[in-house]
């Protein structure tokens, strides 16, 4: 175990960050490669997530890049044994792809539920099982899993979304009691209201953001570069014995009604 300031270095460790062409999962990587981590993007858009590694890359990062669909698990596993085999061990898995639909929850067409589903939950299953295997065959690694607010909270039109967040919140735990003993941390951190493409039609939404900036005892909205540092910590030796947590970051929205 590293001592003091060191605790946070990253040095060394690679980091596999799904959906990261762009949005949180984006800022994750730079906060990571800010402390030493060399990182892996992955989105399904190949010239985005070039173009981000790319850009990465000029700033002075180390990023390679894979473009794959984490919701399909040959392909996911075809790809994280690729990258193992090509760029060196995946030391850090941040499952962060994700989608939202919004519609009544009465309307809510079948095909977004099963979408909302696939890429929000099963994906997590796929991509975490394929790197767990590599990761106990060292016996260390870290996963963090990109939770929500709505994890515990639900609002209207988003049931799906937050039916799966919650799962992904309960699969952080199991993910835990399994992999611990192999010296395993898997973490979630849950993001409160962030600026991304995601969020587009909330942000432009004046009704919705006057409501959320009462509502955030921070009463704004959350930049994406205020998540890294908590996405850093579960990645590094500070929390080696933090284990099946959940760490909302969410300007104090859970914290009252
Ligand atoms: P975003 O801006 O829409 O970005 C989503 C990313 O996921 C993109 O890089 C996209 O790449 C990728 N992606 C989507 N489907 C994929 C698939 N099937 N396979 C591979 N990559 C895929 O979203 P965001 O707002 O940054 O959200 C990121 C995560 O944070 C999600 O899990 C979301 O639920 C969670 N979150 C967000 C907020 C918020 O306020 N924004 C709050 C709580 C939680 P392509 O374009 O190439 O598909």
């Amino acid at each position: 175990m590293k001592k003091g300031t060191n605790l946070f270095d990253l040095q060394g460790r690679r980091a596999l960050i799904t959906g990261s062409s762009r949005g949180i999962g984006l800022a994750l990587a730079y906060g990571l490669a800010e402390s030493g981590a060399r990182v892996v993007l992955n989105g399904q858009d190949e010239a985005r997530v070039r173009a981000a590694a790319d850009k990465m890359n000029s700033a002075g990062f180390a990023a390679d890049y894979v473009v794959f669909d984490v919701t399909k698990q040959p392909m996911v596993a075809e790809a994280v044994d690729r990258i193992e085999k090509e760029f060196g061990p995946i030391d850090i898995l941040i499952n962060n792809a994700g989608i939202q639909r919004r519609a009544p929850l009465e309307d809510f067409p079948v095909e977004n539920w099963e979408a909302i589903v696939s890429v929000n939950l099963s994906s997590v299953f796929y991509v975490s099982q394929a790197v767990a295997r590599h990761m106990i065959s060292r016996q260390m690694g870290k996963i963090i899993n990109i939770c929500s607010v709505q994890s515990k909270l639900a609002r209207p039109g988003i049931a799906p979304y937050a039916a799966t967040k919650g799962a992904v919140a309960m699969f952080t735990q199991g993910q835990c009691t399994d992999w611990a003993k192999y010296g395993i941390q898997a973490n979630a951190v849950a993001p409160g209201y962030f600026v991304t493409d995601m969020n587009k039609p909330l942000v432009e939404n004046e009704e919705f953001s006057t409501w959320l900036c009462k509502r955030t005892p921070a009463g704004r909205w959350g930049q994406v570069e205020e998540l890294t540092g908590a996405a850093i910590f579960l990645a590094s030796e500070a929390s080696n014995f933090v284990n099946g947590q959940v760490i909302y970051v969410d300007g104090g929205l859970t914290s009252c009604v």
